[in-house]
């Protein structure tokens, strides 16, 4: 069987537990080649990021035609944008390039509590690429700033917000309820044509979580076309997350806040 060429688009991390490299080794495990156009370089550790260079947006736009030009991508992961620079740049190229099964995981802040988003650029992340986007991936924060509202923390507001998201022009949205508190952690997956289904999974006890959102989008990413639709690939994503953090704590990769095992 052929194999699937899974793109990322997203910031570096050298500490390897988030950005392209969390994508690159969601995308092996998972059976994918992994492609990666960096955005934005980070300096970073455990112990959280110490430094933000984007990438000048015409090399982004380079990084990404000449790939493009010359490689089939069955599946696309969208992380750390930076600044609407960079944002532009990436608009252009889907457009340009019509590429399948895009995951946007509107990064804004890190859980160290850096920002990884320009404020100014959050309206061009609502307007340019919610839409362009066959999935986004956004936890209880990120929701609440795309949609201009106060943070809610229960099931019945998570579903309001994800019809308002699919409002603003997502054709699907998975809402990640991680922030919720309890047992397990449970998303909301919002579909085309309005279904929706939720997806639990038991909260693993680990301070080590670095990467989380990273390797969903990034394993949704992979694993959604060698699957029917994106909820079997979000069911298995999830199953895959759920064992990266079970494996955490077998990691010895800095001081702070550690990342998940792949
Ligand atoms: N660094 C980069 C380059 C990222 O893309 C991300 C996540 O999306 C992070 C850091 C933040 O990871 P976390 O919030 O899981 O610590």
């Amino acid at each position: 069987m052929r194999t699937c060429n899974i793109l990322s688009i997203a910031g570096s991390d050298p500490s390897g537990g988030a950005g392209v490299q969390a994508d690159l080794k969601t995308f092996s495990a998972l059976g994918g080649y992994g492609m990666a156009v960096v955005t934005a370089l980070t300096a970073q550790s455990t112990a959280g990021v110490a430094g933000v260079q984007e990438v000048p947006s015409e090399f982004v736009s380079s990084q990404l035609d000449t790939l493009l030009n010359d490689a089939r991508v069955d599946a696309v992961k969208i992380g750390m944008l930076a600044d609407t620079g960079v944002i532009r740049a990436v608009v252009k190229a889907l457009d340009t390039h019509e590429l399948p099964h895009v995951v946007l995981d509107p990064v804004m802040v890190a859980k160290s509590g850096d920002r990884l988003l320009s404020p100014d650029a959050i309206e061009a992340v609502r307007a340019d690429l919610v839409p362009r986007a066959d999935l986004i991936t956004p936890n209880l924060p990120e929701a609440a700033e795309l949609l201009g509202e106060e943070e809610r923390h229960d099931l019945s507001a998570m579903r309001e917000q994800a019809g308002r998201l699919v409002e603003l022009g997502a054709t699907r949205v998975l809402l990640k309820g991680g922030h919720l508190s309890g047992q397990s952690s449970t998303d909301l997956l919002v579909s085309p044509d309005g279904v929706s289904e939720t997806f639990s999974a038991e909260r693993i006890a680990t301070r080590n979580t670095h990467g989380t959102g990273c390797t969903l989008s990034s394993a949704i990413a992979a694993l959604r076309p060698q699957r029917r639709g994106f909820s079997e690939a979000v069911r298995e994503a999830k199953d895959y997350l759920t064992e990266a953090l079970r494996h955490a704590d077998e990691l010895d990769a800095g001081r702070g806040k550690g990342p998940v095992h792949h």
